[in-house]
């Protein structure tokens, strides 16, 4: 099988290095384009060089998506949706792990999945994906009357909060709980709040350091404590995870798909 031709979005990101990173040696996906942004140092540079001819870092990205049948964004929120818009165009299949998108940003993404397969995920490790499952299997199983609190930790760089992947775990509790995320969910308590209401799903964002990702999901009973923890300690989860995505997705039918998907776990 031919590998897929990837372009890589914000290359000297934390994320795009780990992504090229990961790259090397597989035979599934090969980086075919880099592009950042206009003002990017690292435009001009050639990057992948350890695994064949290496791509030079470009701001065209009309030209990286036309010599790549996949592109795999981990960048900005304004970024991804300007991508989004102009792969829409171009019925440019994705792989999108940008995080802190509005119900407004998605619009441009349920665009692109009307016209080209996408994978979004707020997480693309092997063990959140499973955690999820567990968790939405412990809510349920545990009712409303255990008190469930996400807790998250990122390094000080993160921009967004709390964590895509925590509001992904507290949809997974109020999923077990047959409850609305939108009106259960307490994003940080400060103040006179009051006795904790039956059902309420806190989320909690810490930031310091170099934490690349770290989520607990802690319930309550009355005499009893159930902590479900996922600690990820290095970007490559993600990355390998983004990369199988890509060589998935390029060859199903338009529309939006996560990694429970690519995983085959559905
Ligand atoms: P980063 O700040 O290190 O990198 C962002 C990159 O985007 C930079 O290289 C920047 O130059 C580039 N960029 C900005 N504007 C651009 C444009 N117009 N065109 C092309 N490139 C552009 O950030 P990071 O830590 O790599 O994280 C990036 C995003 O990925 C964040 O939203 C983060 O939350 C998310 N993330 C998701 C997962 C997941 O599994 N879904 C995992 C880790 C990080």
């Amino acid at each position: 099988m031919n590998p897929a031709l990837v372009c890589v979005l914000g290359p000297s990101g934390r994320m795009g290095r780990a992504l090229l990173d990961a790259s090397a040696g597989r035979t599934d996906v090969r980086i075919s384009a880099a592009v950042d942004r206009e003002d990017a140092p690292a435009l001009g540079n050639r990057v992948n060089e350890g695994s064949g001819a290496g791509v030079e870092v470009s701001a065209d990205l009309r030209a990286g998506f036309l010599i790549s049948e996949v592109y795999i964004d981990f960048t900005t929120v304004s970024s991804t949706v300007a991508a989004a818009r102009l792969a829409t165009e171009l019925a440019k299949p994705a792989v999108i792990g940008t995080t802190g998108l509005s119900a407004e940003d998605e619009i441009a993404l349920e665009g692109l999945a009307k016209v080209a397969p996408i994978v979004v995920a707020s997480n693309f490790s092997l063990g959140v994906n499973l955690l999820v499952g567990l968790v939405t299997k412990a809510a349920a199983v545990l009712g409303p009357t255990w008190d469930a609190e996400v807790v998250e930790t990122h390094h000080r760089a993160k921009r967004d909060a709390p964590s895509g992947t925590a509001l992904t775990l507290a949809k997974a509790i109020a999923a077990g709980h047959g409850s609305s995320y939108a009106e259960m969910h307490r994003h940080g308590r400060d103040g006179d709040v009051g006795p904790r209401p039956q059902g309420e799903i806190g989320v909690h964002a810490v930031r310091g350091g170099d934490v690349i990702g770290e989520h607990t999901v802690s319930l309550y009973g009355a005499g009893e404590r159930i902590e479900l923890s996922h600690r990820a300690t290095s970007r490559s989860i993600f990355a390998a995870g983004a990369l199988r995505a890509a060589a998935w997705v390029k060859d199903q039918p338009p529309g939006r798909y996560d990694m429970l998907d690519v995983l085959g776990l559905r």
